[in-house]
């Protein structure tokens, strides 16, 4: 999205009051029109929609990138991703609860990072770890671990079997701020700015306009 001191208008916002984003029984939101690359055909997307947005209704993987490919990254001049740049974000980022101590992993964040022990996997999961390790495939027990691949329990964003999106995690703590207002059914059509700044959004409630101003 740009915006100027005006703003301009947000594509997706555009699309939805033409009717394109549509609601599905399961309250997800589509986009018809998403598109990874020009050569690649439209597809439909899944969109999250209520407070968690996409992390209320994804499938809770917690999948970190290798530090191995983020140091050839380095190596090949991408700055800023080498694995000792990214690993700070990605520790500050966890509440490991597994792996916490590990010089690799953090503790303490509002997200967890749960694997469930082998005795609480699934059948098929079982069975799928046996014939993968029987063909030879390495057990790892921490996928998110440096050098480590292989037949995994995958790490995932809940806390005693339950989901942890980023609602539960950082907005339901913050609600008792007085500076945080919770809107539902809210589109925004477009990011208004002073100079450089910006420093509210325009948007429709229900059936109205209106603009609002973002306080410190
Ligand atoms: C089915 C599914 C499974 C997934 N599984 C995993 C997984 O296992 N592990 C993983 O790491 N990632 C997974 N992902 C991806 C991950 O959930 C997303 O990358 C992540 O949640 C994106 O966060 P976000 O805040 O950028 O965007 P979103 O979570 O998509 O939030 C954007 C929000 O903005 C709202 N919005 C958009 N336009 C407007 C507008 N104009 N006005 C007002 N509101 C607007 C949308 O309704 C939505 O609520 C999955 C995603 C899906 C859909």
């Amino acid at each position: 999205m740009s915006a100027g001191s005006r703003g301009t208008t947000c594509p997706q916002a555009a699309e939805a009051r033409s009717s394109v984003l549509q609601r599905t029984s399961a309250g997800l939101l589509l986009r018809p029109k998403g598109r990874a690359t020009k050569k690649r055909a439209p597809q439909l997307y899944l969109c999250g929609r209520g407070l968690g947005s996409s992390s209320a209704i994804n499938a809770q993987v917690s999948s970190r990138g290798m530090l191995e490919d983020s140091d050839r990254w380095g190596e090949l001049g991408c700055t800023g991703w080498s694995s000792a740049e990214v690993l700070p974000t990605f520790m500050r980022l966890e509440d490991d609860l597994n792996y916490g101590d590990q010089p690799y992993h953090g503790r303490g964040s509002p997200i967890p990072i749960n694997r469930d022990p082998l005795e609480q996997w699934g059948a098929v999961s079982r069975a799928v770890r046996e014939v993968a390790l029987a063909l030879g495939y390495q057990w790892s027990d921490d996928r998110n671990a440096p050098h480590r691949t292989g037949v995994t329990a995958w790490a995932s964003n809940s806390r005693a079997g339950m989901r942890i999106s980023t609602n539960d995690a950082y907005l339901e703590p913050a609600r008792g701020r007085p500076n945080l207002e919770i809107l539902g059914d809210a589109l925004v059509d477009r990011v208004e700015f002073t100079g450089r700044r910006a420093t509210g959004v325009r948007v429709r409630i229900g059936k109205s306009w209106t603009s609002i101003r973002g306080v410190e």
